[in-house]
């Protein structure tokens, strides 16, 4: 009997694993790090409950790195078989999984400096070299037809409109002549946003697992040129720095797209631009490879000579340590957008402990923030933020543009839900924090009387097929 066992984001944003077994053949659907607090952070180090050498497969939604970022640590216990993933994907991992190992060497350097580690000596979770063999085993798979993982398992993906290459799943299970129909959300984008496409809706599944991420809320109404201008006139006026912890990959370009569109509408000052992170001109350049998922106007600013349609005039994009450092000595209004999104680790930290002690600069924050991680904090109210082992005042001021999230509110979730013409035998609630997962079943049984259950983390579930 095929069953599925849920191995993260359960319960939880973070750490999204989920195994399927049937026929004695094991695929693993995405096989993300875990993030925020210490208690969860901490499951990435204990031992992983299944060998990871009995893994016959991994399959991936999307490049970010709760879904991707333990790829290395699998491999380096012994997963060797393919991961697959659309190009893109691909593409985006070779960023961000590089980028992730040399987050981790560099925290363990710095707590083996500092002291202040739990593990002595202090070990990264994973190195370089342990990223660059796992991205040896992808394997690039079509954007949108079906594709034969074995005579167990196929898979038909669908644009999510989450970030560029992400993807819904819809998994066929063969298993003694029966299929069974399994659909991974993985994690659902907007509707009618710039750049990235609408999520395509879904049609049928005997089982499906659902995102519940802003299942307790939507995202305001308020538009996101209208705040944007407002926040950074505000504070320009005043003399302060805008700081905007954002993901390298999406959030960054759509910052840059918004920017642009101002500057050019001179709706707000042209101020320095400072693009912080050495990943942001790569993954534009991915964004010219990939039109597939996008309606960026590529060919019309080639044609006027212009590379880059996400370029500003006053961008500045730092790629050394060094150019990193020179933002802080700017004295005079400008705008530093840096990873990471969460504000958990990277250059933005640099930059927080810089500017967060001004009472005339601003922190913006334009991303869903995880319980534990600094960017929460910040939006709770928090009067102090510990960085690099120092307390660091907040007087900036604080300000969150949740219009700007990658994900679906909680009206654009059940406006995706209400693309199924049957109701799923069951439906699995992962990927949200216990509010918003029980207030997305509270949604969904009112409003399309389904069976709903967010599962345990561990959690095994018998997917029997239909007689
Ligand atoms: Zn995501």
């Amino acid at each position: 009997m095929a069953k599925i066992t849920f191995l993260g984001a359960a319960g939880t944003v973070t750490g999204s694993k989920y195994l399927i077994e049937a026929s004695g053949k094991r695929l693993l659907v995405d096989c993300g790090l875990f993030q925020g607090p210490k208690e969860l952070t901490q499951r990435n180090w204990d031992k992983f409950q299944i060998d990871p050498a009995t893994i016959d497969w991994v399959l991936l939604t999307h490049a970010h790195i709760d879904h991707t970022g333990y790829l290395p640590r699998l491999v380096r216990e012994g997963f060797s078989g393919p991961i697959y993933a659309n190009a893109a994907t691909h593409e985006l991992c070779e960023l961000l999984l590089l980028d992730s190992a040399h987050l981790q060497e560099e925290d363990a350097q710095f707590a083996a400096r500092k002291g202040y580690s739990t593990h002595k000596p202090p070990l990264p979770l994973y190195t370089v070299e342990d990223a660059q063999a796992a991205l040896k085993q992808f394997r690039d798979i079509p954007r949108a037809d079906v594709f034969v993982v074995s005579p167990e398992f196929s898979v038909r993906p669908h644009d999510a409109g989450h970030i560029l290459g992400s993807s819904w799943l819809e998994l066929t299970i063969t298993e003694n002549g029966k299929k069974t129909l399994v659909v991974f959300s993985g994690d659902l984008g907007r509707y009618d946003q710039p750049i990235l496409k609408d999520p395509e809706p879904p049609s049928r599944a005997d089982f499906l697992l659902c995102e519940s991420t802003y299942g307790d809320r939507d995202h305001g109404t308020a538009s996101v040129p209208e705040e944007l201008a407002e926040v950074i006139n505000r504070v320009a006026k005043r003399g302060g720095m805008i700081v905007i912890p954002a993901f390298a990959v999406g959030r960054t370009q759509t910052l840059m797209y918004y920017l642009r569109e101002l500057i050019k509408a001179q709706r707000i000052p042209q101020l320095p631009v400072y693009v912080d992170s050495p990943m942001a001109i790569s993954v534009t350049d991915i964004y010219a490879r990939h039109r597939e998922d996008h309606d960026l106007d590529f060919t019309r600013q080639e044609q006027q000579g212009n590379q880059d349609p996400l370029n500003l005039r006053e961008v500045h994009m730092t790629r050394t340590v060094q150019d990193s450092k020179n933002i802080n000595d700017v004295v005079s209004p400008c705008i530093i957008i840096s990873a990471s999104g969460m504000a958990t680790g990277g250059r933005i930290l640099h930059h927080l402990a810089k500017r967060l002690p001004d009472s005339r600069s601003a922190v913006l924050l334009v991303g869903y923030q995880a319980e534990g991680t600094n960017g929460r904090a910040l939006q709770d109210g928090a009067q102090y933020l510990r960085i690099f082992g120092e307390e660091v005042p907040v007087r900036a001021e604080i300000v969150t543009l949740d219009q700007l999230s990658a994900h679906a509110g909680r009206s654009e979730l059940l406006r995706w839900l209400s693309g199924f013409s049957a109701p799923p035998r069951q439906t699995f609630l992962v990927h949200g924090e216990p509010i918003a997962l029980e207030a997305l079943r509270g949604g969904i049984a009112t409003r399309f009387h389904w069976p709903v259950v967010v599962p345990a983390y561990l959690q095994t579930v018998d997917l029997d097929a239909k007689p």
